[in-house]
């Protein structure tokens, strides 16, 4: 079944984080049929509807304006425009503005939709060679944060964390003073791209990595739960 445009007002709208293949047919089929996209960045969102042949107006929604779009919005669908929510890249929501507008909608009594597709995080957790049966994601890690790193001590679940290339040294660093030396680790650059990269080591084997190469582009860190016993096998 193809889920007709129905009773939505919404449709989250996942995008490729690198390859533009990754892009499902039911995306493109919703961004061309809606009345209007909401896009984190649209002159990042118009090359990529050029590339599709898609020419749905589109309207800037992203961090600084969020909060104070969201009742206009809302209104807008309520009086019944179909809108669609993208990022620059990935699932919207998921380290992108999203939260709000979903809030609004539902306050509104409106019908929401998310469609199934790209995000950095899974297949970080798959290509991690950790356990995947139970994971926690943490978006970006605070600046400063000596209680948030030692409130993880104890998480036992497979922690995937969003960083920048500039700041992944450091992060490293921070993560070799407060977890095992031996714990195990993956950096996944450059998702689905032409030079993705898969590193697995452990947390000293890493930090000792990249405190001495530079890198660039767009990265997870995925770092492995603490064992819950050690004659458990993680799967
Ligand atoms: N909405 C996106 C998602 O669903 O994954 C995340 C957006 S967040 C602003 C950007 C971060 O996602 C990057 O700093 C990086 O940690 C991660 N990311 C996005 N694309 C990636 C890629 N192709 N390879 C590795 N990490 C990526």
């Amino acid at each position: 079944m193809s889920g007709g445009i129905g009773t939505t007002s919404l449709f989250v709208v996942p995008t490729p984080i690198g390859n533009l293949e990754d892009i499902t047919l039911r995306a493109i089929r919703i961004l061309g049929e809606v009345d209007e996209i909401l896009a984190e960045d649209t002159r990042v969102t118009q090359k990529l509807l050029r590339h599709l042949g898609i020419s749905t107006p589109l309207r800037s929604f992203h961090a600084y304006n969020e909060h104070i779009r969201v009742a206009g919005l809302v209104e807008e669908m309520l009086g019944g425009k179909r809108m669609a929510l993208v990022s620059d890249a990935g699932t919207p929501g998921i380290s992108d503005p999203c939260y709000s507008l979903i809030q609004g909608c539902i306050a509104g009594g409106l019908g929401i939709t998310c469609l199934p597709g790209p995000t950095a995080l899974i297949p970080a957790l798959v290509l991690s060679g950790l356990a995947m049966s139970s994971f926690v994601f943490l978006g970006f890690p605070p600046r400063k944060g000596k209680r948030y790193w030692e409130d993880l001590l104890s998480e036992t679940r497979t922690m995937i964390i969003y960083e920048s290339p500039h700041r992944l040294a450091k992060t490293l660093n921070v993560l070799t003073s407060f977890f095992p030396a031996e714990r195990r680790i993956a950096v996944l650059r450059e998702l689905s791209k032409l030079y993705e990269e898969v590193y697995r080591g452990t947390v000293a084997d890493l930090c000792d990595h990249f405190s001495q190469t530079q890198v660039r582009g767009e990265l997870v860190i995925v770092l492995e739960g603490k064992p819950k016993s050690s004659r458990t096998p993680t799967q």
